[in-house]
């Protein structure tokens, strides 16, 4: 099969602006499918690989899921075929590692144990890796037909680029690991998309107190737009003793972390009641270290349990979430802030590092 020429935002130093002009493409190996893009979101995780914070190699394609439509199949390829309307999943689901087998997809040793594949050369003939096996700031992606899932007519192409950003994510927290319960208290740290769909996720699940955390005003009021029956300024009170005082001085039921940075992951840890859950989600740098005190992780019975996109299982949660957004449970109106152009890639950044965009899309390629 021929290369593909194609367009991208290539990431060649970080911290640096991205250039965007033509790769070409390499072409599907039998069990890959190439994929026109639609929609793909621009998010913290880009953010941080754009920044040098995720262990990204240069030259690389940013942007960790997308959807589009299948333009070519490789030979093994017999389930999906050209025209079909997909999602690109950053979490593969290759089904026979130790890890798929043990029911646990969310760690599948295809992505956790692999690098970045190069995907692609340059003009100048230099090798471009594609981030998270999706590379999705391209016109065109070349993925393994194992994180590809069908994608009904039915949700738009901006909307359904969420399901495998914030949305797999947050609402894996709230359901999956936090098993959120009716009339329970779930204090939210860090509204970014993250936090803000899980604030969603956290009034679906028929939360009575949802507790919304960040220092940032428009968050807090969106997050109240959204179902948070209380919202907690990080930057002016001690969020830890603001949570105990709204739920009898006891803590929150579930404790979700969204925010990133060491400091909030303890914060995390210290407003959970006793015997509560923790789920952790963010990640500032690699190197980051948090500390505890010893008691809470003992006696005190917390559940702190960490969280890969959602702890998913990408077969049975991509059609669940989407069948929520079908039936308009879930409203992502207020998240597709803009839509951009490849072009306006410098702009999307510079959005997103002042939180001027809740997830800025990009929509034209
Ligand atoms: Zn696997
Ligand atoms: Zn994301």
């Amino acid at each position: 099969m021929p290369t593909f020429e194609t367009r991208a935002a290539v990431l060649t130093q970080f911290d640096s602006p991205f250039a965007v002009g033509p790769v070409q493409l390499r072409a599907p190996d039998a069990n890959q499918l190439l994929v026109r893009t639609s929609a793909a979101p621009f998010c913290s995780t880009d953010w941080m690989g754009w920044k040098g914070m995720r262990r990204k190699t240069p030259p690389v394609i940013l942007g960790h899921t997308a959807v589009g439509r299948v333009e070519a199949v490789g030979s093994a390829v017999s389930d999906l075929t050209v025209g079909d309307r997909v999602i690109v999943s950053g979490t593969p689901q290759c089904g026979s590692c130790f890890y798929c087998t043990a029911g646990r997809p969310d760690q599948c040793s295809v992505l956790m144990d692999g690098s970045d594949p190069v995907v692609a050369t340059l003009p100048d003939g230099r090798e471009v890796r594609a981030a998270g096996r999706v590379g999705a700031y391209s016109e065109r992606l070349l993925v393994d037909r194992i994180q590809v899932h069908r994608l009904p007519d039915s949700i738009p192409d901006s909307t359904a680029s969420l399901v495998g950003c914030g949305i797999t994510t947050a609402l894996g927290a709230v359901f999956t690991i936090g098993e959120v319960q009716p009339g329970q208290s779930v204090a939210i740290l860090g509204l970014g998309h993250l936090g803000l769909w899980a604030v969603q996720g956290a009034r679906l699940a028929g939360a009575e107190r949802i507790i919304a955390i960040d220092g940032h005003p428009k968050r807090r009021a969106l997050a109240a737009d959204l179902g948070a029956s209380d919202v907690i300024d990080s930057s002016s009170v001690d969020a830890v003793a603001a949570v105990r005082t709204l739920t009898s001085d006891r803590g929150a039921d579930v404790v979700i972390e969204a925010a990133g940075p060491g400091l909030a992951t303890r914060q995390a840890v210290l407003m959970a009641r006793r015997a509560g859950t923790v789920v952790l989600t963010g990640v500032a740098d690699a190197a980051t270290e948090v500390v505890l005190p010893q008691l809470q992780l003992t006696v005190h019975g917390k559940r702190i349990v960490g969280c890969q996109n959602g702890q998913i299982t990408p077969d049975v949660d991509i059609p669940r979430w989407l069948g929520m957004l079908e039936r308009g449970e879930l409203d992502a109106s207020a998240f597709v802030t803009r839509e951009y152009g490849l072009d306006e890639i410098s702009e999307v950044l510079s959005r997103s590092m002042l939180l001027e965009d809740v997830t800025g899309v990009f929509t034209s390629f």
